[in-house]
């Protein structure tokens, strides 16, 4: 689950991470009006949508207006909010489509000395988090990361106890510190990789880190991402979500229990199992097709979660074949079939459906199709179903 920057900062300063003071609004009266509480001479205005790239990033209804901007009046501050508001971001992150902006965060302007990179995630490689650190933070960290990878130190985090201060010292001079701020840095980088591993975070990226210059360390920006397998530990997250943000298909797939992710393809997948799901996804890409989601109805879908899967990949305007990958494990082939045939019946179908079936009483469940008079086509294996489906394409 992510949330926005606003929101990550302000649990950040609970778990004693500085970050800069700031209002949240939504009009541009209040943006003009949280200028003046500030009190400064400079604010920043920052729009608040799910994804970086926000100060690069350019308006489609005004290309010249960027997502967060320098501000030196309340007037200015209302101007750029009202440009802003109710309107569509498109940046690297966004793709073409954008995100439509309902919220700024208006913050005070930090006197900035030097931007740098942190950001911590899950690596595979040593099966734990990891606190990635580079001197060359700001907008470019995707350049940096591409071309001169090198640049990012990269430090375990010990699961249990955190950032260990030396891990923590090692990094502030590697990152270019000095005295007051290699101090400030053996707090600040325990404090937010404890944070991480206390909230069960899969993302927590400060871009930039900013070195004031009185040498204080302050979370310019933030991006905070949560698990969603331990969601149940955190019930106060949960008013953190904001759904105008997620793909609709995914939270209404996510509510009926079922696995669904949208992709750009449009070969609709429906299968049991997420490993399956993967292999058929494979499968469709070597034959020349393209999958249009990853879809895993679970082991034991029933008739109803069958029937919303059909109406999730079948709202997706891109779907113009279906391919139903089952194998009959745990699920019962022609308690599938059963489904299936329910679901055709309620939904309709006006694009070809390939199924193919493995597993126990498959037998059975093949009879039903063929006997159904549907218009289905069957497929006696994978390969066989991924050829027939990227077929009815040509
Ligand atoms: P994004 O990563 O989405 O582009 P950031 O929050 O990192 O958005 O802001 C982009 C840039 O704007 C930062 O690299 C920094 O230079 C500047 N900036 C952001 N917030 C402030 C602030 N409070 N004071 C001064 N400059 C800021
Ligand atoms: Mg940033």
């Amino acid at each position: 689950m992510k949330i926005h920057e606003y929101q990550a900062k302000q649990l950040l300063r609970d778990a004693g991470v500085p970050v800069p003071r700031g209002i949240v609004v939504k009009s541009a009266d209040e943006a003009a009006k949280a200028f003046g509480e500030l009190g400064g001479t400079i604010a920043v205005v920052k729009t608040q949508i799910h994804a970086g790239g926000r100060g690069k990033g350019r308006f489609k209804e005004h290309p010249d207006q960027a997502g967060v901007v320098l501000v030196k009046s309340a007037d200015e501050a209302r101007e750029n909010a009202s440009r802003m508001l109710g309107n569509t971001l498109v940046t690297i992150q966004t793709g073409d489509e954008g995100k439509v902006v309902n919220t700024l965060l208006i913050e005070e302007g930090v006197d900035i000395q030097d931007e740098l990179y942190l950001g911590i995630v899950v690596d595979r490689e040593s099966g734990g988090p990891v606190l990635m650190a580079s001197e060359e933070g700001g907008m470019a960290i995707e350049e940096v990361a591409a071309a001169t990878p090198e640049k990012i130190f990269h430090e375990p985090i010990d699961g249990g106890y955190g950032l260990h201060p030396f891990q923590a010292t090692k990094l502030a001079f590697r990152l270019g510190m000095d005295g007051k701020a290699v101090r400030n840095a053996a707090r600040f980088l325990p404090q937010l990789c404890r944070f991480f591993l206390d909230s069960d975070c899969s993302l927590a990226e400060v871009n930039p880190l900013v070195v004031t210059g009185d040498g204080t360390l302050i979370a310019l920006d933030a991006k905070v991402s949560f698990d969603d397998n331990a969601m149940f530990r955190h019930k106060a997250f949960a008013e953190l979500r904001d759904l105008s943000e997620e793909d609709e298909a995914e939270v209404k797939a996510a509510d009926t229990g079922l696995s669904y992710v949208n992709l750009d393809g449009n070969i609709g997948c429906l299968v049991n199992g997420a490993g399956l799901a993967m292999s058929t996804m494979d499968l469709i890409k070597l034959h020349g097709g393209e999958p249009a989601n990853f879809l895993d109805v679970g082991g034991g879908a029933n008739a109803e979660q069958v029937t919303e899967a059909f109406r999730i990949i079948l709202s997706d305007d891109n779907v113009k074949a279906v391919l139903v990958n089952i194998f009959g494990g745990i699920m019962k082939c022609d308690t599938i079939v059963e489904a299936l045939l329910t679901a055709y019946d309620k939904i309709g179908f006006s694009v070809p459906l390939v199924v193919r079936l493995e597993g126990t009483n498959v037998e059975l469940a093949r009879k039903m199709l063929n006997e159904s008079g549907k218009d289905i086509i069957t497929a006696a294996d994978l390969t066989d179903a991924a050829k027939k489906v990227v077929g009815t394409l040509a």
